[in-house]
């Protein structure tokens, strides 16, 4: 018996043995012995160690495949690869999956791209010249499109624009869709400024056509107190090319009619002598769009089809008309839904939950003193109606008018829509009194 466990145990250490034996000779093997290699040399610097050239070959091809699937055009190697003969410990070496990793860390595939170049830089690359040639011509197409009665006179870009051919990282080149839409939308301009005396967050916001919730947020500032002499971001959006297009046209526009007010001692209260009427007048004109809105507009010709006629009012000298929060509900509602978000802390405006494409009208008559695209606020509208009241139309889908213009009290100015800063479909209005923000629903009758 002990004779069997003595045999047992020697057993046990010559297995004891044979293992160590064999762990040491696979670290030798492994680490210390070493097999003839490549050292591979990308762009002069050392970088992995493979066994054979062919190696690198296969997952360079096999890298360049898996890219050529996305992009059409012939792609090369962007970097200098050389090998040295090597003995290496055979942990050092690497295959398959391993190198491809390796390879993807260490190389870049060139190819001969389409640079779109504007004002001298390079904003995008595309798949090739012709592709971005493509973009340009696209853009000029979308913007160019006249309304009823309009004749496009010449076409181009604002910005100096040009194409070229330029070997570049494929890594970095778009897709059409992609560079359209950094073309259309731009960046986020950032712009600095210096708070002065006498502001406070709205009257910066306001003058910027952002919102108060935009520039704290791209401040980080948590609370609204500014200090004289603090910088702030201003982020606005800007595309990186205009299409700027003249246009020649006629149509057929509302004269607004005017209101006159007669104080008469025999007289209580107001009483309407003449209903007031909308006249009608037809125009000729040469208008500057860009990116598809009329930037300015000049009047050639004017004739008039129907006068309009003055609504008379009769007031008694004794009498106050009764008013509201000092606006009197002298306003139309200009959108027709659901309030999704009232006046006040920090919203400047009155959210009014019309559905998408309904009209927008105009809450009194006016001149309009801007329509077009305004940052976070989309397409954007403003119509003075004098005495130092003004209303603002945002996020609109379209807009039907143009600065410059006289409006009537209920004239259509554009559509419901969510451009800009918006979440969803809805009309964002807005009524200033002597240059101050004023809770809409004062004013609206
Ligand atoms: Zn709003």
């Amino acid at each position: 018996m002990i004779d069997y466990l003595l045999q047992n145990k020697k057993l046990s250490v010559r297995v004891a043995i044979g293992i160590v034996i064999i762990t040491v000779l696979s670290i030798l093997w492994t680490n210390v012995i070493r097999t003839p290699a490549y050292l591979v040399i990308v762009d002069g610097k050392k970088a992995f160690v493979v066994k054979h050239k062919s190696d690198v070959e296969e997952a360079l091809l096999s890298l360049q495949e898996q890219q050529a699937e996305q992009i059409k055009s012939k792609l090369e190697l962007g970097n200098q690869i050389d090998y040295r003969r090597t003995f290496a410990s055979r942990g050092d070496v690497i295959s398959g999956d391993e190198l491809e990793k390796a390879l993807r860390k260490t190389v870049n595939f060139k190819m001969l791209a389409g640079a779109l170049i504007v004002d001298g830089k390079t904003i995008a690359y595309l798949e090739s010249k012709a592709e971005a040639e493509k973009l340009l011509k696209k853009l000029k197409e979308e913007y160019t499109a006249v309304d009823e009665g309009e004749k496009l006179i010449s076409v181009d870009f604002a910005e100096k624009v040009a194409v070229a051919e330029k070997s570049v990282n494929s890594a970095k080149v778009m897709s059409f869709d992609e560079a359209y839409q950094l073309i259309t939308t731009g960046t986020d301009k950032p712009e600095k400024y210096i708070v002065k005396e006498g502001d406070n967050l709205w009257l910066i916001a306001r003058r910027n056509d952002m919102y108060v919730d935009d520039i704290m947020r791209a401040n980080k500032l948590t609370s609204e107190n500014l200090q004289i002499g603090d910088e702030l971001i201003l982020v606005k959006s800007q595309p990186y090319i205009n299409v700027v297009a003249k246009v020649e046209g006629e149509k057929i526009e509302t004269i607004p009619f005017e209101t006159k007010t007669e104080i008469s001692s025999s007289a209580s209260g107001v009483r309407i002598k003449q209903e007031g009427r909308n006249g009608e007048k037809k125009i000729v004109y040469v208008a500057t769009k860009v990116n598809g809105v009329i930037e300015e507009r000049e009047v050639k010709e004017e004739t008039i089809l129907k006068e309009a006629v003055t609504r008379i009012l009769v007031k008694g000298n004794q009498v106050t008309v009764a008013s509201r929060g000092g606006g009197g509900g002298t306003l139309d509602w200009p959108a027709y839904g659901p309030i999704t978000c009232y006046y006040g802390r920090g919203h400047t405006g009155l959210d009014i939950g019309a559905k998408a494409g309904s009209a927008i009208k105009a809450a009194d008559s006016g001149t309009v003193t801007f329509a077009g695209w305004q940052g976070g606020y989309g397409n954007f509208i403003i119509v003075n109606h004098g005495n130092g009241l003004i209303t603002r139309y945002a996020h609109c889908a379209s807009i039907s008018v143009s600065k410059g213009q006289q409006v009537a009290r209920g004239q259509v100015l554009g559509t419901v829509g969510s451009t800009g800063r918006s979440t969803g479909p809805h009309l964002h209005f807005e009524v200033l009194s002597g240059g101050s923000f004023q809770n809409p629903l004062n004013y609206l009758r």
